[in-house]
């Protein structure tokens, strides 16, 4: 099949990942009022997919909220949100008044001018940008002081993004960045991918990466989960290169990173998240099937890393 039609099956698990994350508010896994506006059919994901998702997103929260509050509220610092698609990290941000200097987001066009549209017809969601919204291409793009959504296709991000994010919107390579990529990667060819880790490694004063993907292909739970994919037309071509979580740190430690880390859902589970918030979530949903939990939590994982530069901002990373 040619690329083009496998870039619109990748661009659909959007659809997947926020209906999902619908599920797990409406059960009341995970709080968030923004994600609704991004859905159009709710549907009732399965307890395991529920639980999976609500690790998944605290357990990245950690990780978001160390990096921001890392050295102190007033050291400037940007967050680059590789193909967010309908992500709503950035409204909920704001409405808790967390600090940070500049939150872009990056996806497909076809994805951005969805997003754009929506945020213009809920004013819950510009008032949060405010006042000095600017829209660009074609409606696909948004310009704000602290927000940038920008259309474009990742595989380009030397050619094409960076240079657009740095010439017009103020992206900064000398101040403390995050890189997020959620299940987004995955799905790239590693040498474009990793083409972005490596420019983030050499080109950045301070920077953090967090991903979160498939892991363990080869095991019979993993081919089932690769098969659904492919039977829709889309392939983890990462997920070859990165099958585990020793790959998964190798990946920046290879390439100059100072540090790496990689957890799959079940070690967040049971060492990273509040037994408060566990015992909670035990509550909401009769979760029968263990086994199958744990088997869904070991092929995914949450694979960390930072890279200094300059020896005054250790201290960011220093917890
Ligand atoms: N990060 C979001 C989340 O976790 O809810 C969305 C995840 S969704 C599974 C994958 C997203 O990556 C889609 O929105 C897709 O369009 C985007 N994406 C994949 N490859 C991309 C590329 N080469 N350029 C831009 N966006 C891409």
């Amino acid at each position: 099949t040619d690329t083009s039609s496998q870039d619109n099956a990748i661009r659909e698990t959007n659809d997947d990942a926020v209906t999902s994350k619908l599920s797990a508010v409406n059960t009341g896994y995970i709080q968030d009022e923004y994600v609704k506006y991004f859905v159009r059919r709710p549907t009732k994901r399965p307890p395991i997919i529920n639980r999976g998702s609500y690790v998944r997103n605290a357990g990245l929260d950690i990780l978001i909220t160390k990096f921001l509050e890392g050295g102190g509220e007033n050291v400037k610092k940007q967050i680059v949100s590789f193909g967010a698609g309908s992500d709503t990290r950035y409204f909920n941000f704001k409405a808790a008044s967390r600090k940070f200097h500049k939150y872009f987001e990056i996806d497909f066009p076809e994805i951005t001018l969805k997003k754009v549209a929506i945020i213009q017809k809920h004013k819950d969601l510009s008032d949060l940008i405010g006042n000095e919204i600017q829209l660009g291409k074609g409606g696909t793009e948004i310009y704000a002081p602290d927000y940038c959504l920008i259309s474009g296709d990742l595989r380009e991000w030397e050619e094409n993004i960076v240079s657009h994010l740095e010439e017009h919107h103020g992206f900064d390579r000398s101040i403390p960045t995050l890189f997020l990529s959620e299940c987004v990667l995955i799905y790239m060819d590693p040498i474009d991918s990793n083409k972005i880790v490596q420019w983030v490694g050499n080109n950045m004063i301070a920077a953090m990466f967090i991903v979160y993907e498939q892991i363990l292909p080869n095991d019979a739970f993993g081919s089932v989960m690769l098969q659904n994919l492919r039977f829709r037309n889309i392939e983890l071509r990462g997920i070859h290169a990165y099958p585990d979580l020793q790959s998964q740190k190798d990946r920046y430690l290879s390439r100059g990173w100072t540090h790496a880390e990689a957890a799959d859902i079940n070690e967040i589970h049971d060492n990273h998240i509040d037994p408060n918030e566990i015992s909670r979530i035990s509550k909401l949903e009769f979760l029968d099937e263990l086994e199958e939990w744990h088997l869904l939590a070991a092929h995914y994982c949450i694979a960390w890393a930072y890279i200094i530069k300059d020896m005054s901002t250790k201290s960011l990373f220093d917890h």
